[in-house]
């Protein structure tokens, strides 16, 4: 376990709403972690439809998913906030008082933060893979079967075989035939949803015998301990076990609340209730902005989560600096805003 971090926030979720709050806070001279389970920020807008155009930004008469991630990533640079990506928060424990509270916040891959304010901004929850109905794969997890690369090393040398058709499935083929001792793909169609240029350079692996090209579906999975030595592959010309150390399928993304249910928060139908002054929920300290809160007349809009994260910092700040008092201030006209914004 590593060393705790000390902040004054954590944020649950680098989404439009996590990262424009970062805005908020930094204004106000708080700093701030966030975390994501994604590889990268954007949230869904940057899973889901990074090249589509949205029309309803403020100011911004069209802006593509990734467009708008790119600019808020810019817009909150001179803050410095530090990103944990590939991460979940898993547990939260309430430390503090109602006055002056203080939470500890763990993740999956070990870190352990200590905040006064926990923003959560988590969206539809936790993006999660989606796992291939194998009968045992769950007991292959973490040592032969992964849903995403994570380190490379882990796949040198080894028989690994991905499954897929997407820009994942090829971008990765393409990178780790390189270091594997075979790479076998496997897709159930001999059609790939991913980018031109991928599918083409992976029709030349194939066709100069540098990867080998399986079209069929996962039937069952062989090995001992957590570790595989093959994979069985149902195909129109009948079953084949492939040899196969390491299996990474690439199935798709879905959302799920996932461990945010265990923090002590109310909740309906899985969305957590505020007030609409602070956006507080029922634990003082914790807040729940953008999609994953609710109030009476909530739109899920980017939008709201900008003003909901602008709000929710302002009584971040009673908490953080109580001593403080908070003046109210233009970006335009104040001087101070302006020298931590790096702009006079
Ligand atoms: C196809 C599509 C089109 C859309 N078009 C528009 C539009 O035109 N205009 C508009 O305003 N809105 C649009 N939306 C809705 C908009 O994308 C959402 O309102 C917005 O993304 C919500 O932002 P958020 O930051 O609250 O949550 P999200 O974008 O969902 O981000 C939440 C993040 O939190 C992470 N997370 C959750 N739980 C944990 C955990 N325990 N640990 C670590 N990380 C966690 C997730 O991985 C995710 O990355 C569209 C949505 C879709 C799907």
């Amino acid at each position: 376990m590593s060393e705790t971090i000390k902040t004054d926030v954590v944020i649950v979720g680098a989404g439009p709403t996590g990262l424009f709050t970062v805005f908020e806070l930094g204004l106000l001279d708080i700093k701030c972690h966030l975390i994501d389970v994604l590889d990268k920020p954007g949230g869904q807008c940057a899973e889901l439809y990074p090249e589509k155009p949205i029309y309803d930004i403020p100011g911004h008469p069209m802006v593509t998913g990734q467009g708008l991630v790119d600019n808020l990533m810019k817009q909150i640079e001179p803050f410095g906030p530090t990103f944990h990506y590939g991460d979940m928060v898993e547990a939260l424990e309430v430390l503090g008082t109602a006055e002056a509270p203080q939470f500890k916040v763990r993740t999956s891959n070990g870190l352990s933060f200590e905040c006064k304010v926990v923003m959560v901004a988590a969206g539809g929850g936790s993006f999660q893979p989606k796992k291939p109905p194998v009968d045992g794969i769950d007991a292959y997890e973490g040592k032969s079967v992964f849903y995403a690369v994570r380190k490379m090393e882990d796949f040198r040398d080894k028989n690994v075989m991905i499954v897929g058709g997407g820009d994942s499935a090829l971008d990765w083929t393409l990178n780790l035939h390189k270091i594997s001792k075979r790479l076998t793909l496997v897709h159930r169609r001999d059609e790939f949803r991913g980018a031109p240029h991928s599918v083409k350079a992976m029709r030349e692996l194939v066709a100069g015998g540098n990867i080998d090209l399986h079209i069929g579906q996962l039937s069952s999975l062989t090995g001992a301990d957590g570790e595989l030595s093959a994979v069985t592959i149902k195909g129109a010309d009948g079953e084949k076990a492939i040899p196969c150390e390491r299996l990474i399928p690439f199935f798709g993304l879905t959302m799920k609340l996932g461990p945010i249910a265990d923090w002590g928060l109310n909740l309906e139908e899985n969305l957590v209730p505020v007030d609409t002054e602070k956006f507080e929920t029922n634990v003082p300290g914790i807040f729940a902005i953008g999609d994953i809160n609710h109030y009476p007349g909530k739109l899920k809009l980017i939008l709201c989560g900008f003003h909901e994260g602008s709000l929710a910092a302002q009584r971040a700040h009673r908490y953080i600096y109580p001593e403080k008092r908070l003046t109210f201030q233009y970006t335009t006209s104040s001087s101070n805003l302006q020298k931590k914004l790096g702009v006079s």
